[in-house]
Formats: C-alpha cells, sequence, structure tokens
C-alpha cells in the first residue's frame, strides 16, 4: 500500500468488493451434516450444473460485505442527512411514521389480485385519499394509477385528446396543437407528442410570466387542443394571470392542464379547479411526502373536473353502498395506465400525510415552504444574481451572472456546495434562465439550516472573488471530484472485467 493510501480515510478509500477478495476467505462456516449427504447428479442433471470453480467472484467475509456497502453508502447525500434544495422536485423530510404505516402488514402484504371482498381496507383508504385531493385539488375526478408525474401528464393529455375526439367527431383531428411554455418542465412536450399533439411553445416575459399577448395570438393561428401550464411556474413565480389563461384557452376551445409538480406552494391556500384549470396531475413523492429519487415508485395522481371524468382511466375505485368495488364499466375510459391500482405504498404515505397535518396543517406546510424561499432569496440577493423581480413562491431562481466575470459557473458553484455539506440545488433548469440555480428548501427545514445555507452560499460568492480556483476546482472533501458525466452515461462500464493476470496470481 501506499503513503498516500494509508493517509486516506477507509470509507472515501473504499475498493471494489473484487479487491477485497482474498482465495479462500468465506463468509460462513457451517456444521458438519449429520445426514447422508445426497447425490447431486440425481438432483441437478450435469448439463444444467455450472462447470467452472465461481472464478472471479469475490471471496470475502461477513464483515467485508457489510462494511464495503455501508462504506459506499456514506458516498450518498441523503434527505435525512441534510438540506436538499433540488429545485422543482420538492425533497421533504419524510416522517417516519408514514414510513411505519406504509408497513403495516395488512397493507404491505395484501397481494394486487386479491379478491375485493378481502381488500376492503385498501380500497376504502384509495377512496378517502381520492376524496381529500379532490378537496385540496378542487378537481372532483381523480385515479390514482398512474406511477409518476410524466405519467400522470400523458393521462391528463390523452383524456383531453379522449374529450375532444367526443366533442368534435372527425373535426377533432384539426385541433392537434397542445401550447406549452418556454419555460416548461421537459416532460410537458414529451407526453403531449406521444398522445399525438403538436407542440408550440409559448413565451415568457421578462417577469418569468406566461406573455399573455403571445398566447393569445397562437390562440388565434387557431388549431388549439389546450394549454400545459406550471403554476408556480418553474421560475418559481406564481402566474397571476392564470384565470384569464384559462379563459382564452376555452375561448379558443382548448382545455387547461396544470402540471401540479408545485403543488407545495398551493396546497390548503389556493385550489386549480378554482382558477379554472380542467386537469391536472399530482407527485405524491414530491408534495405529499413520499422518499423519491433514484427512479422510483411514485405516484402521479391525475384530477379532473366532472366533465372529463368519464375518460379517466379504469378500473375506478367506486362506493357500493357501504362496500368498495372497482368499476370496469367506462366506455369512455381511456383504458389502462398502469398495473393493477397504481403504487399503493405511496398512498399510504400520502393519507397518512394528510391525515397528521389536517387541514391547518397543510396550509401551514405550505406557508412554511414559501417563507423559507423568499427567506433564502431575501438573503442571496446582493451576492446572486435574481433574474426576476416579483417574489418567489416556494422555490427561488438565481443565476450566475455576477459570478461568471471571474470564471465561476453554475456547476462550479454547485460542486463547491457539497464541501460546505449540502446538496447541490437543481441547476441549468428551466432552460429560460442562463446559468439557473433552481433552490427549493421546502417546509422542512429550519432557521438554522436555512442561515447555515445561506452562510455556505455568501461564502462561496467570496471565494469567487477571492480565490475563484478554489470553487471552480470543487469539491475538495469528496471521494471523486468532477465526473465525466457525458462519458458516464454514453460509456457506462456496467461490468468489472477480472485482471487476468492477478487472478492467475491469486489461484
Ligand atoms: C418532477 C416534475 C415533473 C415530472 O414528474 P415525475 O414524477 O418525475 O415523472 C413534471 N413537471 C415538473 C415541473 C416537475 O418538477
Amino acid at each position: 500500500m501506499s503513503i498516500t493510501k494509508v493517509t486516506q480515510h477507509p470509507t472515501q478509500n473504499e475498493e471494489l468488493i473484487f479487491d477485497r477478495s482474498q482465495t479462500g476467505r468465506i463468509g460462513y462456516r457451517l456444521p458438519k451434516l449429520d445426514v447422508e449427504e445426497t447425490n447431486i447428479d440425481e438432483i441437478i442433471p450435469s448439463e444444467l450444473r455450472r462447470q467452472d470453480d465461481l472464478d472471479g467472484v469475490p471471496e470475502v467475509s461477513e464483515v467485508d460485505v457489510i462494511r464495503h456497502f455501508t462504506r459506499m453508502s456514506t458516498w450518498n447525500f441523503s434527505i435525512d442527512l441534510g438540506m436538499y434544495p433540488l429545485g422543482s422536485c420538492t425533497m421533504k423530510y419524510n416522517s417516519r411514521l408514514n414510513e411505519k404505516v406504509a408497513r403495516i402488514p395488512g397493507f404491505a402484504n395484501l397481494h394486487p389480485l386479491a379478491p375485493v371482498a378481502g381488500a376492503q381496507g385498501a380500497l376504502a383508504l384509495i377512496y378517502k385519499l381520492q376524496e381529500d385531493l379532490a378537496e385540496i385539488t378542487g378537481l372532483p375526478g381523480i385515479s390514482l394509477q398512474p406511477a409518476a408525474g410524466a405519467q400522470g401528464e400523458m393521462t391528463g393529455v390523452l383524456i383531453i385528446r379522449a374529450f375532444l375526439d367526443k366533442r368534435d367527431g372527425e373535426k377533432s383531428r384539426e385541433r392537434r396543437v397542445m401550447l406549452i411554455p418556454d419555460s416548461a418542465h421537459g416532460t410537458n412536450p414529451a407526453s403531449a407528442a406521444l398522445a399525438g399533439f403538436t407542440v408550440k411553445t409559448v413565451n415568457s416575459t421578462a417577469a418569468g410570466l406566461t406573455d399573455m399577448e403571445h398566447l393569445k395570438k397562437l390562440c388565434d393561428e387557431g388549431g388549439i387542443a389546450g394549454l400545459m401550464l406550471t403554476n408556480p411556474n418553474t421560475v418559481g413565480i406564481f402566474e397571476k394571470n392564470i384565470k384569464e389563461i384559462c379563459d382564452i384557452i376555452h375561448q379558443a376551445g382548448g382545455l387547461v392542464y396544470m402540471d401540479g409538480a408545485n403543488m407545495n406552494a398551493l396546497v390548503g391556500v389556493a385550489r386549480p379547479g378554482d382558477m379554472g384549470v380542467d386537469v391536472i396531475h399530482l407527485n405524491l413523492h414530491k408534495t405529499f411526502s413520499t422518499p423519491h429519487g433514484g427512479g422510483g415508485p411514485g405516484c402521479g395522481p391525475c384530477c379532473c373536473t366532472l366533465e372529463l371524468e368519464p375518460f379517466l382511466p379504469i378500473p375506478r375505485i367506486v362506493k357500493d353502498g357501504e362496500n368498495y368495488k372497482l368499476d370496469f364499466n367506462r366506455p369512455e375510459s381511456i383504458g389502462r395506465v398502469k398495473a393493477f391500482y397504481g403504487n399503493f405504498g405511496m398512498m399510504i404515505r400520502a393519507l397518512s400525510y394528510i391525515q397528521t397535518h389536517g387541514a391547518e396543517g397543510l396550509k401551514e406546510a405550505t406557508e412554511s415552504a414559501v417563507l423559507n424561499a423568499r427567506y433564502v432569496g431575501h438573503h442571496l440577493v446582493e451576492d446572486f444574481d435574481k433574474p426576476f423581480d416579483s417574489d418567489p413562491m416556494h422555490e427561488v431562481i438565481f443565476s450566475h451572472k455576477k459570478q461568471t466575470r471571474k470564471g465561476v459557473h453554475t456547476l462550479d458553484i454547485a460542486k463547491r456546495l457539497i464541501d460546505y455539506g449540502f446538496h447541490p440545488p437543481t441547476i441549468y433548469f428551466p432552460l429560460i434562465v442562463q446559468g439557473a440555480m433552481l433552490i427549493e428548501p421546502t417546509e422542512s427545514v429550519g432557521r438554522q439550516d436555512l442561515d447555515a445555507f445561506i452562510d455556505a452560499m455568501k461564502a462561496i460568492a467570496q471565494e469567487t472573488v477571492e480565490n475563484p480556483d478554489l470553487v471552480i476546482n470543487a469539491p475538495h472533501s469528496t471521494r471523486i471530484g468532477r465526473l465525466d458525466e457525458a462519458a458516464a452515461a454514453r460509456k457506462p462500464v456496467l461490468r468489472w472485467q477480472p485482471d487476468m493476470e492477478t487472478l492467475s496470481k491469486t489461484a
């Protein structure tokens, strides 16, 4: 072992499990057999058995395995470790109670094919959550089937399409334009395209709002199927003209889809249904406290007006007297979008979250989320360029404009934050702000942590002036520094290849 290696922290220095391998080392020693040995040939025919000696499989003890994976787990940042201000993602702390409730054996072990009579409790839970989310959004039609926000979007725009096809018959083919603001999340145009729509982009104003004149102009061009709008939008600003926007779209014969990923700024305070929105998706894994990241599982409920309700995916979970049942008899439904009824575990956590907060608590969480973002916005406005003047809602956007003069960019600031113990915010999104840093603290960050984050950001602004190289070469405290992310994505190394020379030496 070289000197530099000995001086490094063992946790930071952990190698591949293959490198830990010692020939002959084992994890378990079993007692001698006290029954007669079975002839393996009688059980598994030899042609089905592997012939080699498991060459290259690591030979390690139990403690090797435990330490290896525990050490690796510390390379990740997690919501339980600290503030995770990833804008648009709403990375809030997930109460342990919600996790505990999701593990109640009657729920956790229920088979998705259990007969309806044996799943009444689960169906009652789904029904109750549907009622609560309908109340929160002001949109009474609801399906919890979609497994992500993006799938909720696709469900929503397919519903719009089914509605237009029914309303306009053959003529509906002339109505295939979906309007989407230039600030939108990339999933919006993707969902619209998948549902057979053509996307036209609506400009944003210098104030970060939908450009009303441009919207009207696009509507005048005709063929409008609808608009997909995020509110508050992706720069964290409430679209205050939302009622007028909805009127314009409705007058043009289209429907309004709201991307509800930012509902953390509205729950208990304002309802999309009251604003004139026709259909919305929620992200239970953002707003309603379910752990997320790493690809799921998630839950992206689709909520809509009574007019659109017949088109929701089947089966619907409905009340039948005192009991609950699955209703497949919905001839206008767009069909099924997910196996069984969606990701039930998310629904348990969401209902637990809603019930433990209560109506007042949900409103308070929303107010705290907005206050926290405004607090960060207020304290960083002198050190970083804040491209929009208006008060932000639950997330605040800055850019690297002041730092680029010193050669420091958003990516460098993000990497340097890691040295200060924070997960970086969302960077370079939305695309309409050059070098964007989208900071969303959520309600689950206290004053102390907010102040520490602000101090870290201020310190980085100071370092940029005094010693830009410190920021440009960050992080300095992690096992590895900067990755070639493009190469990692394009040429992933998915398989460890044994070094044949070392292998033959140890054998
Ligand atoms: C997260 C997000 C989505 C997509 O939701 P997923 O659950 O990740 O599929 C869509 N729009 C916005 C604004 C988002 O932040």
